[in-house]
């Protein structure tokens, strides 16, 4: 017997998530050397990971023989003090991909249905489809989430509701005052998750503690993996109602979080400097990137995070044009934007051979074709 025909049904029909392409791959296949190769592809800190972070990680590896603390006491303590909520309402998972895989180990089944925007986040799909439940995608009003659709979208079979909130890849925030009314109207079967994976961008990102403790299921996932650039640790974490919160620790594995990560999380999370020279540098990145595709007539969208969303007219060719010259951006076809990439605001000079590699592809007649097929 094949390994495919022993194999669950979910997995044959379960998509394949695309990741950023690595520096290493690109490196190798167009003879780069590697440290010339810019990736801006998946929203990492092109700052590097928060110094106070690395001290810490490093002093933590003596320990490395010794299982972590699975329950993350000093991490969620830390967590709990910089934002504000108890102890017992924080999760931590790896990466908060992990936290929207436990949402669907402890809430979804065949037969529910989990509504999230058609180009919102992929891992809400992924999710959904592997725990066998239905995605109920609604169309997104100007690349952000519609927040009135999604409430009608919402039956009796509804289970979860998704905002990524700046979303990716469309880098659209919501404001407060929708989200708070959309909490506020969801009937007790629903638990709304406000991913604020980029809230730190913001320059005052949304707040729905108050909607929590009113009792509202409402569940907020945040991660170090963007402003706080540890991506390649793995850490992230969700806060909400305590008894939510246990449920989930239920289903997640004991040492689901190394201790390297749980020590370089908590010690970046008290880098309070380097968190704010990051937001505002990325503030300045974001005009200089915004202002220079306009100028060379490629309109974006968003960028209240850190990326921006622009029509380069083919996403594609422009991904492997940009290549050559050592730059990897994210094209966005399996988003349903064959037109439009995904750009990580880097630094200065990051942005600064972005524009100049885009303005070459301008120039190689490839936008000129924008739209035809
Ligand atoms: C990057 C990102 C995350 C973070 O994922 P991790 O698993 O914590 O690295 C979560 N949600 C969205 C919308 C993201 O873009």
């Amino acid at each position: 017997m094949k390994y495919s025909e022993l194999a669950n049904a979910g997995v044959h029909e379960q998509p394949v998530y695309e990741p950023g392409k690595p520096i290493e791959t690109v490196a190798q296949e167009f003879g780069l050397d590697p440290a010339r190769i810019a990736k801006l592809a998946s929203n990492e800190n092109p700052f590097g990971p928060s110094p106070a972070a690395l001290v810490a990680a490093q002093a933590a590896l003596r320990s490395a023989h010794l299982y972590p603390d699975g329950a993350c006491s000093k991490l969620r303590k830390a967590i709990a003090n910089e934002r504000g909520v108890a102890e017992d309402a924080i999760i931590v998972g790896n990466g908060s991909n992990e936290i929207i895989e436990l949402l669907g180990h402890a809430f979804l089944r065949p037969g529910l249905e989990v509504v999230m925007g058609a180009q919102a986040f992929i891992v809400y799909k992924l999710v959904t489809k592997l725990f066998g439940a239905t995605p109920v995608e609604v169309p997104m009003q100007a690349y952000g989430h519609n927040l009135g659709a999604m409430r009608a979208a919402v039956t009796e079979r509804t289970r979860l509701l998704f905002v990524a909130s700046p979303n990716n890849p469309t880098g659209v925030a919501n404001g407060e005052d929708e989200l708070i009314e959309l909490a506020e109207s969801l009937p007790g079967h629903v638990i709304f998750c406000l991913d604020e994976a980029y809230a730190e961008y913001l320059e005052r990102a949304p707040d729905l503690r108050a909607q929590i403790s009113a009792g509202r299921k409402v569940f907020c996932l945040r991660t170090f993996s963007k402003i706080y650039g540890l991506g390649g640790f793995r850490v992230g974490y969700g806060y909400g109602d305590p008894e939510m919160v246990q449920l989930m620790q239920r289903v997640r594995q004991p040492f689901n979080v190394s201790s390297i990560a749980q020590t370089a999380a908590a010690a970046a999370l008290g880098d309070h400097d380097f968190v704010e020279s990051c937001r505002r540098a990325n503030a300045v990145g974001r005009v200089q990137l915004l202002e220079g595709l306009e100028a060379l007539g490629f309109t974006s969208v968003g960028g209240q995070a850190n990326f921006v969303l622009s029509n380069v007219g083919n996403g594609q060719a422009f991904f492997r044009a940009l290549q050559e010259q050592g730059l990897i951006v994210r094209p966005l076809g399996g988003y349903g934007m064959p037109e439009h990439v995904r750009i990580t605001i880097g630094t200065e000079a990051e942005n600064n051979r972005l524009l100049g590699a885009a303005r070459a592809f301008k120039e190689s007649g490839w936008f000129a074709g924008a739209g035809r097929s």
